[in-house]
């Protein structure tokens, strides 16, 4: 077992936010295991950004079943520093997880029913090495599936101490208000709802966020670097380390039209004149929103994670400025 100490200064280096009207701070950037800690990568390298992202001031981890290549290795990864690095720094950890999206063969592997959930829920405990996760998300809408059957599923997860808080994730304003009623009907709070919110897409602000703020719903924002999109990444070309030409995650080269580079040179723009990158300003935006609790990033590096990081030390946007970017991609 390597020996890992983490930073004293750590605290130092993030800001936390209150989560919706909860008793839980989250870092304003949290680290997302989506792609990037799957056993097609190099362990050794990528447990380097996980602990750097903890070096950070990072404390929330985001997973859920399916992550990684192949699904669930993502959970797999992170347990194995859970067991070790980690295993002193629990206690100062959130870790989410999530069921909802395909996972297992058969009818009870994929969907909203409480079978699904709750057996998907034990397997992702034993990957990560855990009793309980922090959050437990149902990760999107079933249509078929009463939401009734979808919230006791969460409800089961708290009553049974195997999640301490559970959320929402791809769920519109109003499926979120009937599922955070029937949640709260059984004494359950719904902590956070995850949605995707960037410069490019920016619905949630007019349809999601006014029912969080109503019920006291904390906020997530994921993809809000549009997966790599609204960095510098592709300002010139398409590198070959990136996710496009790896042909992981979902954007894909025709993703990447003239009409977006122009947009995104235009961003580019804005954000050098600002003294920041594409990456730090797309962050600062989204975290401009005061609903937004957190943004939730992925890394394929530690030079991408401090860049990030770094975005923190300027969110604050002139009224010109957000006109200026408003007129870039369209609303
Ligand atoms: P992001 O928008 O966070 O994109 C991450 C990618 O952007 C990185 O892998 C990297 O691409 C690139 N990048 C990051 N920082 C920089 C930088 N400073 N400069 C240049 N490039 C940069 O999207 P993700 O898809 O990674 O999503 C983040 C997290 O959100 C996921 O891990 C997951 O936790 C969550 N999520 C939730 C979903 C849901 O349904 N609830 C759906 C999808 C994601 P490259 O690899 O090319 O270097």
């Amino acid at each position: 077992m390597n020996i890992y100490i983490a930073d004293d200064l750590r605290y130092e280096k993030m800001s936390y936010r209150r989560c919706g009207k909860s008793g839980l701070l989250l870092p304003e950037i949290s680290l997302g295991f989506w792609q990037n800690f799957s056993d097609s990568g190099v362990f050794a390298e990528y447990s380097k950004i996980i602990l750097r992202a903890f070096d950070l001031g990072i404390t929330h981890f985001d997973l859920a079943n399916n992550y990684g290549t192949p699904a669930g290795s993502a959970e797999t990864n992170l347990g194995r520093l859970l067991k070790n690095e980690l295993k002193p720094y629990r206690d100062e950890l959130i870790i989410s997880t999530k069921a909802g999206y395909d996972m297992w063969q058969g009818p009870y592997g994929d969907g909203g029913s409480k079978k699904y959930l709750i057996a998907s829920l034990d397997q992702s405990l034993k990957r990560l090495g855990l009793d309980y996760v922090d959050i437990f998300y149902s990760h999107r809408p079933d249509y078929n599936t009463p939401p009734e059957e979808t919230m006791d599923a969460l409800i089961q997860s708290v009553k049974q101490g195997k999640a301490l808080y559970v959320g929402l994730s791809n769920y519109d304003g109003k499926r979120t208000q009937e599922a955070v009623d029937i949640l709260s009907k059984a004494g359950v709070r719904c902590l956070i709802h995850q949605p995707k919110y960037s410069l490019i897409k920016k619905e949630p602000k007019t349809e999601l966020f006014p029912v969080l703020e109503k019920n006291g719903v904390g906020c997530i924002a994921f993809q809000c670097l549009a997966q790599g999109l609204l960095t510098s990444r592709y300002l010139n070309g398409i590198p070959t380390d990136s996710r496009i030409s790896k042909n992981v995650g979902s954007i894909r080269s025709n993703d990447i039209n003239p009409g977006l580079l122009e947009g995104l040179r235009q961003l580019n723009e804005i954000a050098e004149n600002r003294g920041q990158t594409l990456a730090q300003m797309a962050i600062a935006w989204a975290l401009s929103d005061e609903r937004v609790t957190s943004v939730l990033l992925g890394a394929s590096s530690i030079k991408q994670l401090e860049e990030n990081v770094l975005s923190l030390s300027n969110k604050l946007f002139t009224a010109q400025e957000l006109e200026q970017i408003d007129k870039c991609l369209g609303k």
